[in-house]
């Protein structure tokens, strides 16, 4: 099996959820008590967070591509940034190192175009629905993603922030990403990206009005495809 390396702590809330659902699936696929070989390095979210506001994002880039790095001279056979919004310098992260970087929005991407997706709603941080790098990503895979209006990307953005990644979970937050999806199904919308890590925490792909597809569990999934590959149940590598 190979090790898979997660750059996590953006926020802690949602990097404990990817370290579950990794060990559960390679459990589920291997049985016995197999789990994952993996190698977690979380940051200090703050420091992080400060330089989004700021747009430090070249510190961000080269903060994240050490951190990278430092997972693959530990062994890590991948690296996974457990953010869509650290996303935006995930190209400078590659290029940093030699082993894969598993990107969240070529796996979500490729998950929606599967399902025949054209017009997904993106429910995400202000950094991911406005900077362009997320949804100019999808258009080149021919999807088009639609992004809620000025008012509601505040207010998906203020709720990520001050609640989920405060391990905060509010009903009426819940009722309000509802309102949103409502609107955006009446406008056309034909799927819904949880396309923030942590939104998984509040809402339930499979209890939304339009197929969900999160961010969260595609990520996760990919890691332990590629963790696999060639190993067959039982732990033993495939003939
Ligand atoms: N985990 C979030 C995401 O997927 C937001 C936290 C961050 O800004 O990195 O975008």
């Amino acid at each position: 099996m190979r090790k898979i390396g997660l750059i996590g702590g953006m926020s802690f809330e949602s990097s404990a959820v990817y370290y579950r659902m990794i060990n559960e699936a390679v459990r589920e696929r291997l049985g016995a008590l197999h789990s994952a070989e993996v190698m977690l390095h979380s940051v200090d979210f703050q420091t992080i967070v400060d330089m989004q506001k700021a747009g430090r994002w070249d510190d961000a880039a080269r903060r994240l591509s050490e951190v990278a790095q430092g997972l693959e001279a530990a062994g890590a056979s991948c690296v996974l940034i457990c953010t869509n919004t650290m996303h935006l310098i995930a190209d400078e992260v590659q290029a940093a190192i030699a082993v894969p970087l598993i990107n969240i929005i070529d796996e979500t991407a490729a998950s929606m175009k599967a399902a025949g997706i054209k017009r997904p709603l993106l429910l995400a941080t202000r950094y991911t629905m406005e900077h362009g790098f997320y949804t100019n990503r999808m258009a080149a895979d021919g999807v088009d993603v639609m992004v809620p209006n000025a008012e509601d990307r505040t207010l998906v953005h203020d709720i990520i922030f001050s609640e989920l990644c405060a391990g905060i979970i509010r009903d009426s937050s819940r009722q309000a990403l509802m309102a949103v999806i409502e609107g955006a199904k009446s406008q056309g919308a034909d799927a819904i990206i949880l396309g923030c890590t942590e939104i998984c925490l509040i809402l339930d792909p499979k209890n939304l009005p339009l197929p969900g597809f999160d961010s969260t569990a595609i990520h996760a999934d990919a890691a332990v495809a590629f963790a696999l590959e060639g190993v067959s149940q039982g732990g033993k590598k495939a003939a």
